[in-house]
């Protein structure tokens, strides 16, 4: 409409990065998303992360508050960061956009005892297939014998703390993921040690359980996505919301929804949607657009509330009719600047080379 060009002329803006973790199955994946949304509510204030449909949004403040020395808020123009929910390859290699991963950043999470297993290969080589930067968390650093745990503290601080015996058993572990690192083909280094992190991977030694470490983490986010995503991360506000689905959902009193995330543009209640579906896309309206009312009762109904408008990026859950046979993985588009004929088109395509993806797996 006439309203919607007014207000897109001025409107670039710099989006949070999205990120995804990975790792093989009990390196610990759950309990460091757990631990970054906790810690974080303990530092921020109320509502200084945000929870949302199938995401939770970090930001920048927040970040620097439980970095404390790490960052200087005044280094980045990022808002923040978005961590995906649901940890593991199976998610990142089905969460799709534009052709490439929807995440554009990951964290390879390592049990520093147990090291490269299956999984961290096959999530290695993930990575390298979508050009995907990513950090190695290496994890689990508390089990280290003779630890003596610094709560929630930078790993510097965590490790002056410790015995020279401790230290060293732990550099022991450490040496031998930089050297399973190097046979991947992949130079990696203390991320206190790396200087061009385009070339090299930074190692974040850290425990997901008693948080040290989780700071240099967050910092080394902030910092890779600053200086290599900055160029990609820029929007049109205002321009048509693109997004990929997570899941679909019957929720009681909507029917089929959507669970979302939006890497572009804006979705407004009443917009016009292309979603990709089992059989063919789907043309549909927005009838609500919902996010996690917090600290809701999860059983009643009342565990979202409504909001007009979602910007990239973010996670949202989104009804509309006609949704039963939107698939996971598959593109979600808002019809703006084009006709809806042309996003139809676009849609279709995309979908063909998720399929194509899909067979070769
Ligand atoms: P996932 O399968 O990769 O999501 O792994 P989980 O997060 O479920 O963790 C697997 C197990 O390792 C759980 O029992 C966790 O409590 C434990 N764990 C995870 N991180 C740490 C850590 O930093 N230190 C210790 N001691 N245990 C951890």
């Amino acid at each position: 409409s006439d309203t919607d060009a007014d207000t897109t002329t001025d409107a670039d803006a710099l989006r949070t990065p999205i990120v995804a973790v990975l790792g093989h199955v009990d390196h610990g994946k759950t309990t460091l998303l757990d631990r970054i949304r906790g810690s974080a509510v303990q530092e921020g204030e109320a509502g200084a992360i945000t929870q949302h449909i199938g995401a939770t949004a970090v930001p920048l403040e927040t970040v620097s508050e439980m970095a404390g020395a790490l960052v200087d808020p005044d280094d980045f123009d990022l808002p923040g960061l978005l961590f995906i929910d649901t940890p593991g390859h199976h998610s990142f290699s089905t969460l799709r956009a534009r052709g490439g991963a929807l995440a554009d950043i990951a964290v390879l999470v390592v049990d520093v005892n147990d090291g490269f297993q299956p999984q961290t290969e096959e999530a290695i080589d993930i990575l390298r297939r979508t050009g995907t930067p990513f950090v190695v968390a290496a994890n689990k650093v508390d089990t280290t014998p003779g630890w003596n745990p610094q709560e929630g503290e930078p790993i510097q601080r965590s490790l002056e703390a410790q015995s020279d015996r401790a230290e060293s058993r732990l550099n022991e572990n450490l040496y031998e993921l930089i050297g399973d690192l190097s046979d991947e083909g992949f130079s990696a280094d203390f991320y206190w040690r790396v200087q061009d992190f385009q070339g090299n991977i930074g190692i974040v030694p850290l425990s997901a359980m008693t948080g040290e470490g989780v700071p240099d983490l967050l910092t080394v986010l902030m910092g890779l996505s600053q200086r290599f995503l900055k160029s990609e991360m820029s929007i049109d506000v205002a321009g048509p919301g693109r997004g990929t689905v997570l899941e679909v959902k019957e929720e009681r009193g909507f029917g089929a929804t959507l669970d979302a995330v939006l890497y572009d543009g804006v979705i407004r209640t009443g917009d016009t949607i292309v979603v990709g579906g089992q059989y063919d896309p789907i043309v549909t309206e927005v009838r609500a657009l919902l996010q996690p009312r917090p600290n809701a009762e999860m059983r009643t109904e009342k565990r979202f509330e409504k909001v007009p408008e979602v910007a990239a990026a973010a996670g949202v859950k989104i009804a509309a009719p006609d949704l039963d046979e939107a698939m996971a993985g598959a593109p979600v588009r808002v019809v703006r600047d084009q006709t809806e004929e042309e996003v139809v088109a676009e849609v279709r395509e995309e979908l063909a080379e998720i399929e194509v993806e899909t067979a070769e797996d």
